[in-house]
């Protein structure tokens, strides 16, 4: 688990954590659980999420694939040989692109380094961002303009219970890869789309969803938002992201981008803290966010930076960083009560830092009218509202009902 997680420890306190270095043990892990009839969870350094402070009542699968090929990408008239020596050949021809394949427990940030100082272009944003390359997919993570879909071409995927593979092919719009970022990504079958910090693997229906089943929609923004998402349910909700390909093109500023791209996260935010990174999305462009003010800019529009529940604070570097600090005077704020204070139902940190997420919702809502909503997942102690995949007779033919088992996400 990615040292700078806020309830680390927590999590570590699980029974069994299976770290697959293949997709067949990830997949024989997931159906292990399936079969003992247990929740399954599968994270990559767990730098986006956030498990309950009373710990998490099934199995943690740690995703620990960290293969790299390149590969031979038939979709291209001349394209490259696998192997060395494609890096040798074609280096002046500027539409030259490569495709790599990459295990989905690879880190993403050394990825997008390792491939931006050889002159491959589309990763060049993944240098800041801690975690995997299958939490990046699942999250669609992205940076200073550039986002993971844009670059991926497919996905290696296991259902959630173990029993099926399937490989998601998406479409390739701008017919090179990588670059510009932010549009909207299909998957081949329509079994889904990215968008922003979304992508198909999400279910809707996930008790670690953090914009379902949630009390919070607050106002006719969230509502807006709200009926976008109507869509039918992905058919790829709930599936494992067990390798990703990415089509990258030749690119010789594509390092100077990257180390610009570093230098700037390094002034921006408070990285050697314990977050997970930005806790809320940015808001769209609505009629009380009219010039589409980030969130960061709306909490400390707010007056936040520096607001504390317990551990838990507003970093005063980027609001949108919740940072926790074991050593905090936990006495600090009188709202926090004594659960959130981590004292009664663990201490991991988790019951202040969704007090602190409560808190700064609650303010940016009254200060500014706009509802934000968070990017962070959770993992809750029990996944008991999911069903198993035989509680209706069925196999577990698809993931995106809720049929399926305790999804591993
Ligand atoms: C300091 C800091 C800076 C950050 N900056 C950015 C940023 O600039 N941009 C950005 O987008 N994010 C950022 N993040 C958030 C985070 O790094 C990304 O969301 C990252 O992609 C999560 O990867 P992970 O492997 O740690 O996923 P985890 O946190 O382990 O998991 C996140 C979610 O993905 C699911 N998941 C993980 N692996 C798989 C898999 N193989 N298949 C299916 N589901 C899976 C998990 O179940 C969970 O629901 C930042 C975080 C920190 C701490």
């Amino acid at each position: 688990m990615c040292a700078r997680s806020p309830n680390r420890v927590r999590a570590s306190l699980t029974h069994v954590r299976p770290r697959p270095i293949k997709s067949e043990e990830l997949a024989d892990a997931l159906a292990f659980a399936a079969s003992k009839r247990v929740p399954a969870v599968v994270i990559g350094r767990g730098s986006n999420v956030l498990f309950a402070d009373a710990g998490f009542d099934g199995v943690v699968i740690v995703n620990a694939i960290d293969t790299i090929e390149r590969v031979f990408d038939r979709n291209r008239s001349g394209g490259e040989k696998s192997g060395d020596d494609d890096a040798n050949e074609s280096e002046s021809e500027s539409n030259e692109s490569s495709l790599w394949k990459v295990g989905a427990g690879y880190a993403f940030n050394h990825l997008g380094a390792a491939l931006s100082k050889e002159g491959w272009s589309g990763l060049e944003f993944a240098v800041g961002i801690p975690g995997t390359v299958g939490g990046a997919v699942f999250m669609n993570a992205g940076a200073d303009g550039g986002d993971t879909a844009t670059a991926l071409v497919e996905v290696e995927c296991v259902s959630p219970d173990g029993g099926r593979r399937r490989i998601a092919t998406f479409d390739d719009d701008d017919g090179g890869g990588g670059g510009g970022g932010g549009g909207e990504r299909a998957a081949t079958a329509s079994s889904g789309a990215f968008g922003y910090r979304t992508s198909p693997f999400q279910s809707r229906a996930h008790p670690g969803n953090p914009n379902r089943g949630r009390e919070e929609d607050l106002d006719a923004e969230a509502d807006a938002e709200e009926e976008e998402e109507e869509e039918e349910e992905s058919e790829l909700a709930g599936w494992i992201v067990a390798s990703a390909t990415f089509r990258l093109r030749r690119d010789p500023r594509a390092n100077d981008r990257a180390k610009a791209f570093l230098r700037r996260r390094a002034r921006a935010q408070p990285l050697s803290e314990r977050s997970v990174g930005c806790v809320f999305r940015n808001p769209p462009i609505t009629a009380v966010n009219p010039d589409g003010l980030s969130a960061g800019a709306l909490i400390d529009r707010a007056g936040l930076k520096g607001t504390r529940c317990g551990g838990a604070v507003v970093s005063e570097a980027h609001a949108n960083f919740l940072l926790y600090k074991e050593d905090a005077d936990a006495d600090v704020d009188a709202d926090v009560d004594a659960d959130a204070r981590g004292g009664g139902s663990g201490g991991g940190g988790a019951d202040e830092m969704e007090a602190l997420i409560r808190k700064v919702k609650a303010a940016v809502l009254e200060k500014t009218g706009v509802a934000l909503r968070e990017e962070v997942w959770r993992v809750p102690r029990s996944f008991s509202s999911v069903s198993f995949p035989d509680d209706d007779g069925g196999g577990g033919a698809s993931s995106s009902s809720s049929s399926a088992p305790p999804s591993p996400r």
